[in-house]
């Protein structure tokens, strides 16, 4: 089993895994603490930062950094994630949440917005041909998940957010098992939306307005 650079094995296949879709690290915090070079920090230094009398009893002592991360809504750099929550963290606050979760112009927001943070996941951590997925390979992902419960509504869903154009969508031709010529129409995420959070890509592209 592949594991993290914290030592943990990942579970890219676990209904429990919330990051299911990343099979380089056990959580956000890992893939933020390794892309951003972060080290261990030492307890006695950082009790005696905060003006503890008993640091020296810590000198040995290694732990974590907490990080502030972005809301992948908002963009605001206000989330704290630490080594010891084992949550995806995704969201600043309530409000994003539901921003998320409410945004008017979809249907089962959570799964679209699933689907789009793979997306844009994948176009940043792959390459080339990698970063195109057709609708059936996303459902294939998305089941990873452990009792997903809709029928695959990818290539449709895939559809409308190429047509809304937070996606990019072609042609694939590929040869299937049986080794007969097919064609089947892939997407990636749009480069263009990289610059802005993806909780405002989703608004922008839907035509709603943000509040
Ligand atoms: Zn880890
Ligand atoms: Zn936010």
């Amino acid at each position: 089993m592949r594991s993290c650079t914290c030592g943990k094995p990942i579970k890219s296949e676990s209904a429990t895994n919330v990051r299911f879709w990343d099979e380089e690290y056990c959580s956000r915090y890992c893939r933020e603490y390794d892309e951003r070079g972060l080290e261990m920090v030492n307890r006695a230094d950082m009790l005696k930062e905060k003006g503890s009398k008993h640091y020296k009893n810590f000198s040995g002592m290694w732990d974590y950094p907490s990080i502030k991360a972005k809301c992948i809504c908002c963009g605001e750099e206000t989330v704290t994630l630490t080594k010891t929550n084992d949550q995806d963290k995704p969201y600043c606050s309530r409000t994003c949440h539901s921003r998320i979760h409410r945004m008017p112009k979809a249907r089962k927001n959570q799964i679209v917005f699933t689907m789009l943070r793979v997306m844009k996941h994948r176009y940043l951590n792959y390459e080339g041909s990698e970063q195109w997925l057709s609708g059936s390979a996303m459902y294939n992902i998305m089941q990873k998940m452990g009792g997903h419960p809709f029928k695959n509504g990818y290539p449709m869903i895939m559809k409308i957010w190429a047509g809304r154009g937070l996606l990019l969508k072609k042609d694939n031709n590929y040869r299937n098992e049986e080794g007969n010529s097919r064609k089947e129409v892939i997407y990636c995420f749009n480069p263009a939306h990289l610059d802005k959070p993806l909780g405002k890509a989703f608004y922008e592209c839907a035509g709603a307005k943000w509040e």
